[in-house]
């Protein structure tokens, strides 16, 4: 299965993509996951991109596009994959479409966590991430992450200002996706605001998992 998950940042995508992972072990892409490593890890790509992070705004297309390209000849993706954080704007779902065209794989599901923004600015500036494990957690966590005993620490786009570019920046370039992915068919929402076992549960039999 090829699936797109859609929805603001901190709707729970990433959340929902680990459940997917452990469930059904689905090869899981998040372009901000590969983005954060590559900065980290000091590339040419992490270089080019970590102000636009820092910022809130969106990488450019061609960046993300090459990025993407690169992954996919990856054997992971053949089985199927979920896209997390990608496509993020018209330009990528017209380039992510002519790729599973390319490679014969079709795209299943466009999926959408639909979540209110202000849910969206309280989640973020309390959410805190595991540098171990990658485990999404929240304040309430403390500094030790409950799966791998990691450090848990606050992703540097994660403060409020950020948090409120990020997402004007979706609703600008992002949201629009949604009408694309309803044109061709694809598009399934599941309501966000929900505990996420019960999100979980919906999107199971959203998508007939
Ligand atoms: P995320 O972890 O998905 O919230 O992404 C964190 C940041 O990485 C975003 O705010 C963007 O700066 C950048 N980013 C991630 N995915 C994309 C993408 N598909 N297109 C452009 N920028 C991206």
């Amino acid at each position: 299965m090829n699936i797109v998950l859609l929805g603001g940042p901190g709707a729970g995508k990433g959340t929902q993509s680990d459940k997917l992972v452990d469930a059904f072990g689905f090869c899981h892409i998040s372009t901000g996951d590969i983005l954060r490593g590559a900065v980290k890890a000091g590339t040419e790509l992490g270089k080019k991109a970590k102000g636009y992070m820092d910022a809130g705004d969106l990488v450019p297309d061609d960046l993300i596009i090459d990025m993407m390209k690169e992954r996919f000849q990856q054997p992971d993706t053949a089985e199927g994959v979920i896209l997390d954080g990608f496509p993020r704007t018209t330009v990528q779902a017209v380039a992510l479409d002519s790729l599973l065209a390319e490679l014969e794989r079709p795209l299943d599901a466009a999926l959408l966590i639909d979540v209110d923004p202000e849910v969206i600015v309280a989640r973020l500036t309390s959410r805190r991430m595991c540098r171990e494990c990658g485990y999404i957690g929240n304040v309430s966590d403390g500094d030790t992450c409950p799966k791998c005993a990691g450090e848990m620490y606050q992703r540097d786009d994660d403060n409020e200002d950020t948090v409120r570019n990020r997402l004007d920046v979706y609703a600008k370039s992002t949201a629009p996706l949604i009408d694309y992915y309803r044109g061709s068919d694809l598009l399934v929402t599941v309501n966000g605001c929900q505990e996420p076992d019960k999100v979980f549960a919906d999107i199971k039999e959203l998508l007939g998992l």
